[in-house]
């Protein structure tokens, strides 16, 4: 006799996990299927940064809903969370005018936010130089997670206290829907059954459903990675995003004066090409993740963006960073890079090739901050 669940979730990563997780909350019986032994895609190799500050209002929401769930998850287990803060430094007049605009509008979001001057962002951050910094906007309440280690204590969390079953090695290679109810077989044959099936498969765009994703408007980013050797005793606090942050986030583009400061930029600098700004987290072990860049290609030629690392962007991110903040050692230990997905016009990818099948993906580089949020309205909504 096979089980039969309430809910089939594919792929383990945040955002299936989530999904997972509130329909728990619902008392459904549910699966999670992984093809890896862990999760390998985009969750394990981020940033681990918590930032609603940097999403526009609509996932700034699902961002803040994120952070209480964190925090939920935090008095079950410890789940590697640290609630430092975040924060974006300014290096220029037009970047601390953003930051300024942007704290008016959390005020009336109601969101705390707190101008900090260049002095406090010296005393505050060892290291930060004084003539990269003219100021900055620190968020309290935002948080950091080492991401890898965090999804496998969630995945072990949601085993042992909410009754999750989760079949590692288990690639999904077909799912359909029958009078009886959702099937998903894996590649060796394995029938999985279930009233309803959510597919949260990141990237992962040739074993299901590869038509529906290759007409869609989905397309994939490429982000480079670095991580210092320890640092000692040094120490770097919460989430640390810079001048060229202001620039990029969704967040910025609804300040007043984003759009005039974008027209002025120089529109073939290399960090436009390559879609660099410069992030600063420290890992648990004391050394300091630095990224990142994007690279795009549509999902169906998503293998354009190729296997190897860019070594010129690898150099140019540390000579960025080494303007901004001193660091007792620039010596790299790790470089990776990691992908997601998105749409070029939706801020996320939703499509039921039946009625109980659910594909949910593309949501981009708020994976970490949104999905917790943006899951917990999702699975209300499957389940209305
Ligand atoms: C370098 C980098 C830095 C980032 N930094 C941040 C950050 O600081 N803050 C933030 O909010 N977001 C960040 N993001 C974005 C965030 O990581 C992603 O939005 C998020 O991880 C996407 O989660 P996901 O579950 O959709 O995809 P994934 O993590 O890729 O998970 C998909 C899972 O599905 C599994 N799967 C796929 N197909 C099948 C199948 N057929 N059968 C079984 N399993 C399958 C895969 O093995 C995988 O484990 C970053 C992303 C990158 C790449």
């Amino acid at each position: 006799m096979t089980t039969k669940f309430d809910l089939i979730v594919v792929g383990g990563g945040i955002l299936g996990t989530f999904h997972a997780y509130h329909a728990l909350k619902k008392n459904l019986k549910v699966a999670l299927l992984e093809r890896n032994s862990v999760p390998q895609g985009a969750t394990v190799r981020n940033f681990g940064q918590v930032v609603p500050s940097g999403m526009d209002i609509k996932w700034q929401n699902f961002g803040k809903e994120s952070l209480k769930i964190y925090d939920e998850l935090h008095a079950q287990a410890d789940l590697t969370i640290r609630k430092n803060g975040s924060v974006y430094i300014a290096s220029n007049d037009e970047e601390l005018q953003l930051i300024e605009e942007l704290y008016e509008m959390n005020k009336n979001n109601d969101y705390k936010s707190i101008l900090l001057s260049k002095n406090d962002c010296i005393q505050k951050y060892d290291g930060l130089r004084s003539d990269y910094c003219k100021g900055g906007l620190f968020f309290p309440n935002e948080i950091s997670v080492d991401s890898a280690e965090m999804i496998v204590k969630l995945h072990s969390l949601l085993q042992e206290k909410s009754g999750l079953k989760i079949f590692y090695n288990t690639t999904v290679s077909e799912t359909y829907e029958n009078d009886n109810g959702c099937i998903a077989i894996a590649s060796d044959g394995t029938e999985f059954n279930a009233s309803k099936i959510i597919i949260c498969g990141g990237h992962e765009f040739k074993t299901l459903y590869p038509t529906v994703f290759n007409e869609s408007d989905l397309e994939v980013s490429k982000l480079q990675m670095l991580q210092t050797k320890p640092q000692g005793i040094y120490s770097l606090p919460g989430n640390i995003l810079t001048g060229l942050s202001i620039r990029r986030y969704e967040a910025f583009e609804e300040c007043p004066s984003f759009h005039p400061i974008k027209a002025s930029e120089e529109k073939n600098s290399f960090e436009k090409k390559f879609g660099i700004h410069i992030l600063f987290k420290q890992a648990l072990d004391g050394s300091i993740i630095l990224g990142d860049s994007h690279e795009y290609a549509d999902a169906k030629n998503a293998d354009d963006l190729g296997y190897d690392l860019n070594m010129e962007i690898d150099e140019f991110m540390i000579n960025e960073a080494k303007k901004i903040i001193d660091l007792p050692t620039y010596e790299i230990q790790r470089r990776w890079f990691g992908i997601y997905s998105q749409c070029k016009t939706q801020d996320i990818f939703e499509h039921m090739p039946s009625p109980n099948i659910h594909i949910i993906t593309g949501i981009g580089g708020k994976g970490m901050t949104g999905s917790g949020g943006f899951s917990k309205f999702n699975i209300d909504k499957i389940y209305a």
